[in-house]
């Protein structure tokens, strides 16, 4: 069995004409060889979404909850809404093929499609995942970075998509050079009136006593699958959790943090702007396992 299988989309969205009335609601393709046409606006524009989930044991994790947002963020950008029984079959199917590692993921993309066309393309793909042992278990070095919007941007400007998971990540790339330049590993980002928001591919989650805390949703940040399940197994721990706006001052008194996303899990910070952070390595050790061992 192959370590990286594609899956391509025939109609991914009820609503859109299919690619080939024809043919089947989707097929395999051979991921080694271009399938995008080079006038398409995911290419051209980074006019598209997408979501990638992680895979622990063959198990897929928090897919209602990536499916959920996936449909979210394609309202968003008011484009057609996927038609989500067909993309769940066709994650399902891009990891049956997968040659089965500890730890996978699969990601799910869909496009606006060719200018002018009006069919989005969709495609998915599943990989075996890079090792992140080491931020796992030394953490990451992180910068605060200003994000440039308020933290009220997704209602006041919906046009800038602020909390959609669209494939514009130019800039979320551009923050992580940002912050290697200043020496560390990886950004948070404040908002221009000073409220935590979220690193570029994770959400943050920071501990007082035995209360968890994340800046939570309608900040023009992704509402976190993984935040989502740590919070769940912080809770079946007798913690408390909730969500909370804070000035980086604040996130500063915290007795730890973590930046958590798919694939990677939680990654203790172990210094923010220079200065060392305390991290808890064997409490994040058990949140990794709890997130590793997902089954749903
Ligand atoms: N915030 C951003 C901007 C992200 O790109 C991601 C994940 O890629 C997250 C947060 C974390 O989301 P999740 O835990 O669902 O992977």
């Amino acid at each position: 069995m192959p370590a990286q299988t594609l899956v391509l989309l025939n109609q991914p969205s009820k609503d859109s004409a299919p690619h080939d009335p024809e043919a089947k609601p989707f097929r395999f393709a051979d991921p080694s060889e271009p399938q995008l046409s080079v006038l398409d606006l995911g290419a051209t524009r980074g006019d598209g979404i997408f979501e990638s989930i992680s895979v622990g044991s063959g198990h897929l994790q928090a897919l209602e909850h990536h499916l959920r947002r996936f449909a979210k963020s394609a309202a968003t950008l008011d484009l057609p809404a996927p038609d989500i029984d067909t993309w769940r079959s066709a994650i399902f199917t891009a990891l049956g093929a997968l040659d089965l590692a500890d730890e996978a993921y699969v990601k799910a993309v869909m496009t606006r499609g060719i200018e002018g066309d009006g069919r989005p393309t969709g495609w998915v793909y599943a990989v075996h995942a890079p090792d992140f042992s080491k931020a796992r278990a030394e953490g990451v070095a992180v910068v605060l970075l200003d994000r440039g919007y308020r933290h009220d941007v997704e209602s006041t400007s919906p046009w800038l998509l602020a909390g959609a998971k669209t494939l514009s990540y130019a800039i979320n790339r551009a923050a992580f050079r940002e912050a290697a330049r200043r020496g560390a590993d990886d950004v948070i980002f404040v908002s221009s009136d000073g409220i935590v928001l979220e690193g570029p591919t994770s959400t943050v989650v920071y501990r007082i006593g035995n209360h968890f805390f994340s800046p939570g949703t309608g900040l023009g940040i992704l509402d976190g699958t993984t935040q989502a399940s740590v919070f769940r197994y912080l809770e079946s721990l007798g913690m408390t959790t909730s969500f909370r706006l804070v000035g980086p001052e604040e996130l500063l008194q915290a007795e730890a943090i973590w930046l958590v996303s798919s694939v990677r899990f939680a990654a203790p910070v172990r210094s923010i702007d220079g200065a060392p952070f305390a991290i808890d390595a064997e409490f994040t050790r058990a949140i990794n396992d709890y997130l590793k061992a997902l089954r749903e």
